[in-house]
């Protein structure tokens, strides 16, 4: 990795910008790097942390060449993420710069945590004993270092006391190590007895731990079958052999639940990984999970760049879920490279859901994967029955959203002091305003989209791109007071008919955008497990994971949303947010109800559902993916072109599509104009590449970058390869 030329060593580094490849530095005399170690280097004007990597030295005059300023304190980034940060790098055509900068995300982490000063008993005798001496004696006998402001509280005295003890010799000053996150997950806490389907399923994954090789296996088992017991036997498996285990989740900010689970089977909780965490303890796991203290993390899709040194299993969560899809700079699946870093790494990886995604059920029938069915719900707690709601037979009253027949199921649920939850998959009052006296509809001044109303905050709101105005009493292109009218439901409107319909009951509504956050979110959906609330109103974050005892009805007000537009997923999508909606009733055993609100009630997904015939939905929508080519038959990749002016998108657009070489197994279509055609004040074009399975996508593509028109202006181009959205 270095070049050791009689007068300068030099090695490279690759820093967090789109780099196409790591720079070369020269390494001071004295210095000591190895691949993986993480520097400070000069980078124009600037210094920035970087990551030594591998490979040669390019040629470079070595009088040229700028010194490494300084190499931090901190476990190399082990050979695993290095190989993991150049496969992603060349399977998402992103700049392995940009790759890497996914682990440098807690810069303060770099040097060691600090020890603090702390006393301890020594010798030494007090000249006087007054009460408060004594108390402090007592605490401090143990013999354990304590801090002053932590000594002073367990006895209940002032510091000033502390001080005046130590004056005396009666405590030494010692220094204390940093305290871990989280204490040492224990295997043997408990565990679950488990049924023979789970424990079958457990033990295939224990072999797999043992084995310390590749292995991918699905548990495919319905929402409270146990794939979170069945998957901590793994868990604590690769744990007794001393490994770290990661578990991804898609919204580990909301599964306080998830973690008191964890909890109730190590005695301690997992550390967690995401955005919602305080920046100092996102640097200490940074840290703690580099030197091997840290065992378990619980994360969001990003935790995949922590820098674990032992890892020995990767969990996945919901693996279907598209929150696993980044799609911002480096456009990734976490679940697909989750299941790469296994691959690299050598040890097991599993995946669990309840409604796995098509890709991998086609992994699993093909031999990819191995697949554990658990298709029971453990002990009564019974799935819930399924229904649909034909809206053209009964439609809600005028100004409403809610059939007679939802309505109707509330009241009894209401009567029998259970809870309901109704859901819609729309943030805000309503998706569109009007005004009825000239037809203005309220956009997006920068997006092709309309503004939604937010009536609790009085304003109207992009959901692209965040912009945000007051939600005027006059209509702001004839002038008319009073005329604006709100299109469409959200949740706040259905909290407002709900309201109107049962005004005694306890309501609440639950969406991202909520005032006071996760915390508050998290406060709330305690609540509701608690039964603090009769009627919930949400948005997809209800849909996941939580377990509401008392919840028997579950109304979904808009089962076709979703369904319309053009995504490849589109169905695919819709199953599996419906059944996991539906899935939060009758987690006990009490009786429960799903309704499905549709005006297609003879739809194939409306269908599966009610029917419950996961096997029928998923044949014909594989044989669908087979027939058309589609992923995982076929691969597909989007180009996405953006710039300031249309003129300027589409031109460079054509142009790639003229740059397109004709191939037997790689076809270009487009350009078009997203149907999202102007975000964020940018204008949007599209291309979609489609090839067969074993096409080499990505070298077409990066070849055809190369021959396109070059980037000018404020064209950018964005490739993004397996995409979910289509917009
Ligand atoms: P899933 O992850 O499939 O939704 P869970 O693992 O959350 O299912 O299990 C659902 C509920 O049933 C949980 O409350 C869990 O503690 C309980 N449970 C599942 N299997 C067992 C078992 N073998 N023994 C005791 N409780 C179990
Ligand atoms: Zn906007």
């Amino acid at each position: 990795m270095t070049a050791d030329s009689p007068t300068t060593r030099a090695a490279p580094v690759l820093v967090p910008m789109p780099a196409e490849r790591a720079y070369s530095y020269a390494v001071p005399d004295g210095m000591q790097v190895v691949p993986g170690s993480i520097v400070r280097v000069p980078l124009g004007p600037r210094e920035v942390a970087g990551i030594v990597w591998d490979g040669p030295v390019e040629a470079v005059d070595p009088k040229k060449l700028r010194p490494i300023a300084h190499v931090f304190d901190c476990p190399p980034v082990n050979d695993e993420m290095r190989r993991l940060v150049d496969w992603i790098a060349h399977y998402t055509l992103s700049p392995p710069g940009m790759v890497a900068r996914m682990i440098l995300r807690a810069p303060e982490a770099f040097d060691p945590e600090p020890w603090t000063e702390g006393l301890k008993r020594s010798d030494g005798e007090p000249d006087r004993m007054t009460a408060a001496r004594a108390r402090v004696l007592e605490m401090a006998n143990d013999g354990i270092a304590w801090t002053r402001s932590g000594l002073a509280h367990a006895a209940g005295v002032s510091s000033t006391v502390i001080d005046g003890l130590r004056a005396q010799g009666v405590f030494e000053t010692v220094m204390i190590p940093p305290r871990p996150v989280v204490a040492p997950p224990d295997t043997s806490y408990t565990s679950a007895e488990l049924t023979n389907d789970q424990e079958a399923t457990a033990a295939t994954l224990r072999a797999q731990v043992e084995a310390d090789k590749f292995a991918v296996t699905l548990i495919d088992g319905v929402t409270g079958s146990g794939k979170t017991e069945v998957y901590f036997e793994a868990v604590a498996a690769a744990l007794d052999k001393g490994k770290q285990v990661l578990i991804l989740l898609p919204e580990i900010a909301l599964t306080q639940a998830f973690l008191e689970r964890f909890q109730n089977r190590f005695g301690t909780k997992p550390a967690e990984w995401h955005s919602d965490l305080p920046p100092r303890m996102r640097e200490r796991v940074w840290r703690q999970v580099a030197e091997g203290g840290v065992r378990v993390v619980a994360g969001a899709r990003s935790a995949l760049f922590l820098p674990f040194n032992n890892l020995g299993l990767i969990v996945v969560d919901e693996e279907h879920d598209p929150a696993y899809k980044q799609e911002d700079r480096v456009f990734y699946n976490a679940r697909d490279m989750a299941v790469v870093r296994g691959h690299i790494g050598g040890f097991p990886v599993v995946l669990a859901s309840a409604t796995p995604s098509v890709e991998s059920r086609v992994n699993a029938e093909q031999g990819k994967y191995a697949r554990s069915v658990l298709s029971a719900r453990f002990a009564e707690a019974a799935l819930p029955q399924l229904a649909t709601v034909d809206m053209r037979r009964s439609p809600p009253a005028r100004g409403g959203f809610l059939s007679p027949v939802l309505l109707g199921k509330m009241r009894e649920t209401l009567g029998r002091q259970e809870q309901s939850l109704l859901f819609l998959n729309r943030r805000g009052y309503a998706p569109l305003t009007l005004c009825r006296v000239c037809g203005h509809r309220f956009g997006c001044p920068v997006c092709s989209a309309w503004l939604v109303e937010h009536r609790f905050r009085g304003q109207l709101v992009c959901h692209h791109c965040g912009h945000n105005e007051k939600r005027p009493e006059a209509c702001p292109e004839c002038g008319t007071f009073d005329h604006l009218v709100a299109c469409g439901p959200g949740v706040e409107r259905i909290a407002e008919e709900v309201v109107s319909h049962f005004p005694d009951a306890r309501t609440i509504v639950l969406s991202s955008d909520m005032l006071g956050g996760v915390k508050r979110l998290r406060l709330e959906l305690e609540a509701i497990a608690n039964g603090e609330a009769d009627i919930v109103i949400g948005t997809q974050l209800v849909a996941k994971g939580h377990n509401f005892p008392n919840m028997t009805l579950v109304g979904v007000v808009d089962a076709d949303l979703g369904l319309a537009n053009g995504d490849p997923r589109a169905a695919e999508r819709t199953y599996q947010l419906l059944s996991q909606v539906t899935g939060r009733a009758g987690r006990t055993g009490k009786k429960s109800l799903g309704l499905l609100q549709t005006f297609q009630p003879d739809h194939p997904v409306m269908r599966a559902i009610v029917s419950g015939d996961s096997e029928a939905f998923y044949d014909r929508e594989i044989a669908e993916r087979e027939r058309s080519a589609l992923p995982p038959y076929g691969r597909l990749a989007g180009i996405i072109v953006s710039a300031a002016t249309r003129p300027e998108a589409e031109s460079h657009a054509r142009g790639l599509r003229r740059a397109a070489q004709v191939a037997q197994d790689v076809h270009v279509l487009g350009p078009a104009e997203a149907p999202l055609a102007l975000i964020g004040g940018r204008h949007r074009f599209r291309l979609l590449v489609q090839a067969d399975r074993k096409a080499d996508i990505q070298g077409y593509i990066r070849a055809l970058l190369a021959a396109g028109p070059k980037l000018r202006g404020s064209v950018r181009v964005q490739v993004d390869i397996d995409p979910q959205s289509f917009l």
